[in-house]
């Protein structure tokens, strides 16, 4: 299937001639797979994207498939049982990125009681949200965990509670959900920012939330590569901007702030630093949970949960929030303590949650909410990587009420993900020069940083960040982009000072 720099141009001319029933703005995890959706239930589709796919927050998760554990402690039991509901389904649809994994929660204390306790806690989990018997949780007992979690701090460990989790590729889930909404028809463009929203005239009329008014908006986008500005008249918009959401609300006249962003950070570090086998949850000094996840020749770290004041794509990385995880760690692996020198890769990203006064970080609820402005637009806010079909069902629903009940009903459950092709695998950190043409030609790559950063994942995840594949990929997208020598050298450029930012804290 082409999906290239022609097709973004061939879908724009499209969207602007004929209009979408649905418009989806915004390419992470969240569009992505309300666009497949759409799409499969027989919605004419349109999905724009300001920078690449998965540019945003989905490309800077903790790349866990969670079952939710923690919203039991929370009281969200909604969010446990759809959390397990979605993580099994994604093993169905998509088994290549869903990659089993084993967590180990080590407990230490003076007595067993915060062990016990946890036991109970997992208990009760298992029995509501039906983990299959195979899954069950089991325990290691003191000298089972320190046979089998390397370096693990002995003094006062009591044992672990292990269970299931699951291991993804966020930006490889959202790009492949891309892809198969592309191939049900979607038109599906990135690099083209929605710059502005109004209201159409339009015969139809929607009652979604009891109210009629004139359905329909006009949606003002930018064509960044090559300057162009266009209109696309769309029955129903959906804002699936992520940590954006409000700024495109805004496009459209809101004044009042829904969300509340926080920012989490990953270390990346030699898998033989850390030989753990399992994911290793880990307390921090302020007791928020931390994990270890373990991954062919690596460890990523993560992370932090704080008060972010504005979305962008990428988050500083401060001394302060790298010393936060290395204090952890090191106190849990005191043998060998890490230097912050010893990190190979680091990323950061903020996660778009609803506003809630008086909580702190780690306090907001996950769950989501669809959000109705008077003009019609609809906008999903909050949520997570793992419940993002079921997110889509929702919003998709709406949208079907919306057109007088038009479209077939969901399939995204049943439908794999990748269909008649051979299933890429994840974290990929080097790619062939096919792989590369690849990228560009059927994956709409049109810069060094969308192959190196999200086709593959070298920059966080390569021993060298992807730096030494930087040139033969600049190479093969000058000559498929048309880049002058000077142009080509700045995407180079521009890769490697992306690197250098990610690791900047080193110097402070
Ligand atoms: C540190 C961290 C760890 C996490 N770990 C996990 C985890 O382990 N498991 C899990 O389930 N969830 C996790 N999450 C949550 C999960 O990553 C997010 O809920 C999810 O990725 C959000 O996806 P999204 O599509 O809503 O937002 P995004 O991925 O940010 O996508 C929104 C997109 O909208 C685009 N956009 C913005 N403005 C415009 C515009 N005007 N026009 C067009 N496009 C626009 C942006 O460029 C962006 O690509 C984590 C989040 C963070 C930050």
């Amino acid at each position: 299937m082409s999906f290239s720099v022609d097709t973004r141009i061939s879908d724009l001319d499209a969207m602007e001639a004929e209009g979408v029933d649905l418009l989806v703005v915004g390419g992470g995890i969240t569009g992505a797979g309300i666009a497949r959706d759409a799409a499969m239930r027989g919605l004419s589709v349109g999905l724009v994207e300001r920078g690449d796919f998965a540019s945003g927050t989905s490309s800077r998760s903790s790349k866990l498939i969670h079952g939710g554990l923690r919203y039991l402690e929370q009281g969200e039991i909604n969010l446990v049982l759809e959390a397990n509901r979605e993580r099994k389904c994604l093993t169905e649809i998509a088994p290549h990125l869903a990659m089993h994994a084993r967590l180990a929660f080590p407990v230490h204390g003076r007595t067993s009681a915060g062990l016990m306790k946890l036991r109970a806690g997992l208990w009760a989990f298992e029995k509501m949200a039906k983990i299959p018997a195979e899954e069950l949780h089991e325990v290691w007992d003191r000298d089972e965990s320190v046979a089998r979690i390397p370096g693990l701090l002995k003094d006062r460990l009591q044992g672990s509670a292990v269970y299931t989790e699951y291991i993804t590729d966020d930006a490889r889930l959202t790009l492949e959900t891309l892809k198969s909404a592309k191939r049900y028809g979607a038109r599906v463009v990135n690099r083209a920012p929605a710059t502005a929203l109004r209201e159409q005239e339009s015969a139809l009329t929607v009652s979604g939330d009891g109210q009629s008014r004139r359905a329909g908006l006009v949606v003002g986008l930018r064509d960044d590569l090559s300057g162009r500005s266009l209109d696309v008249n769309a029955a129903v918009v959906v804002n699936a901007a992520g940590p954006w959401v409000d700024s495109v609300r805004r496009l459209g006249g809101a004044a009042n702030d829904r969300m509340q962003l926080t920012k989490g950070i990953h270390l990346v570090v030699e898998r033989e630093r850390l030989p753990v086998d399992d994911i290793v949850v880990m307390r921090a000094q302020d007791k928020r949970i931390l994990f270890v996840v373990p991954f062919e020749d690596i460890c990523w770290i993560g992370t932090t949960d704080t008060f972010y004041p504005e979305a962008v794509e990428r988050p500083e990385i401060t001394r302060e929030d790298v010393d936060y995880l290395l204090e952890a760690t090191n106190r849990n692996w005191p043998d060998q303590p890490i230097d912050p020198s010893e990190v190979r890769g680091a990323w950061a990203g903020v996660r778009p949650l609803l506003r809630q006064e008086g909580k702190n970080p780690s306090e907001i609820s996950r769950k989501d909410e669809v959000l109705i402005e008077p003009n019609g637009l609809l906008s999903i806010a909050g949520g997570k990587l793992t419940t993002y079909r079921q997110m889509a069902e929702r919003v998709v629903d709406a949208v079907v009420e919306r057109l007088g009940g038009a479209g077939t009903p969901c399939r995204t459950g049943e439908v794999p993900l990748v269909e008649g092709e051979e299933p890429i695998s994840m974290v990929r950190t080097r790619l062939s020069d096919e792989e590369i043409r690849f990228a560009i030609e059927e994956e709409s790559a049109s810069s060094v940083t969308d192959v190196l950063e999200r086709r593959a994942r070298a920059n966080f995840f390569a021993a060298d960040n992807g730096l030494g594949a930087v040139e033969s990929v600049a190479s093969t997208l000058a000559g498929r982009m048309g880049w002058t020598d000077e142009e080509t050298d700045q995407e180079i450029r521009l890769y490697q000072a992306r690197i250098r930012e990610d690791l900047a804290w080193r110097q402070e």
